[in-house]
């Protein structure tokens, strides 16, 4: 089999989205958004043994790469669309392409989502989506758009992906249910869609969470130029993370990454109304602190007293 069969056999599907124009097979696809809508873009890139590990089954890795993309998506309160795929694999392994294109194609279909086009290349297993999403004119949700005095929430709970990122080095073996749950945390993330609605109402800022809790704060921050303080008991660290690490689980949830959970902003006249608006639908958000003018962002104990976290993010280099 060819790189061009290939193609044929597993990426090629028929066109479900009236609104692409042009799929696979032409030098490029050519998609028409709806009239008044503006087009967000994002890229996210996976690497064996950064972002997953070759013995993850193809199925997951396919749902970890779109599932990323689609995160970033929603923290910017658009609508996923469309993915373009770059994959660069070792070989052509048709067993494995077989699986990780069915589990791709399905987890898309689940979205309403259609892969559009791509670029097959060989070369140590590398997997790149480009998405596509819309939102209304004007109301992609930025990093920028926090003021003074707004308050800070975290969807869901933070550090369980982390912890297993830890377990992993230290050799564990994942037999246990409880240490399986925190894998899964890591292997296959999922992605806040439920929240597109509730973002796009009330939400001033919002990023996902992908680099850890306080280095994603910090970027939000930076871009809004204000800082913020963070009352430390208030972070929703994962249950399995404090049963496990005691002290330490606060650390993972803080500086660990891989969350995909929404860290977003609520003026301070909509927060009654947001909190009644979530409870009612059985959203569980957590308010972690509020925006200050003051830059940088400080973080205090169960005393109210500053505590220096130095721990940062992931970076890569
Ligand atoms: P070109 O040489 O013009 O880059 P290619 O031969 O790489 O074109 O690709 C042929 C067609 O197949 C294009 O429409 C391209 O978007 C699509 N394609 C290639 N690889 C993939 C992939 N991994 N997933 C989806 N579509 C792909
Ligand atoms: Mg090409």
């Amino acid at each position: 089999m060819d790189e061009f069969e290939a193609i044929e056999k597993f990426f090629n599907q028929p066109l479900r989205d009236p609104r692409v124009i042009l799929g696979i097979g032409d030098d490029a696809a050519v998609v028409c958004p709806d009239a008044g809508m503006d087009l967000v873009i994002s890229t996210d890139t996976l690497v064996d043994n950064v972002h997953f590990l070759m013995d993850w089954s193809p199925e997951c890795i396919a749902r970890r790469a779109l599932n990323v993309n689609v995160s970033d998506m929603v923290a910017m309160g658009a609508t996923p669309c469309w993915i373009s795929l770059a994959l660069t694999m070792p070989a052509l392994n048709e067993p494995w392409l077989k699986r990780f294109t069915e589990s791709l194609h399905s987890l898309l279909q689940h979205y309403n989502m259609q892969l559009v086009g791509g670029d097959t290349t060989k070369g140590p297993l590398t997997i790149s989506i480009t998405i596509h999403g819309i939102v209304e004119h004007g109301q992609a949700i930025r990093r920028s758009g926090a003021q003074n005095t707004d308050h800070i929430y975290v969807s869901g709970s933070l550090g369980a992906a982390a912890l297993a990122v830890k377990m992993l080095e230290d050799g564990a073996d994942f037999s246990h249910t409880n240490d399986a749950i925190l894998l899964d945390a890591l292997r296959d993330p999922k992605p806040r869609m439920d929240l597109l609605p509730v973002l796009r109402q009330f939400a001033t800022s919002a990023i996902d969470i992908s680099d850890g809790l306080a280095a994603d704060l910090e970027h939000l921050c930076e871009q809004s130029h204000c800082g913020a303080v963070i009352h430390l008991p208030d972070i929703p660290v994962h249950p399995l993370v404090v049963e496990k690490r005691g002290v330490d689980a606060l650390g993972f949830a803080l500086s660990g990454g891989d969350d995909y959970e929404i860290c977003f902003t609520v003026s301070d006249q909509q927060r009654a109304y947001f909190e009644q608006f979530c409870s009612e639908r059985a959203l569980t958000m957590h308010r972690i602190g509020r925006i200050r003018q003051e830059s940088e962002v400080c973080f205090l104990d169960e005393k109210h007293h500053p505590v220096v976290v130095s721990v940062k993010g992931y970076q890569h280099f």
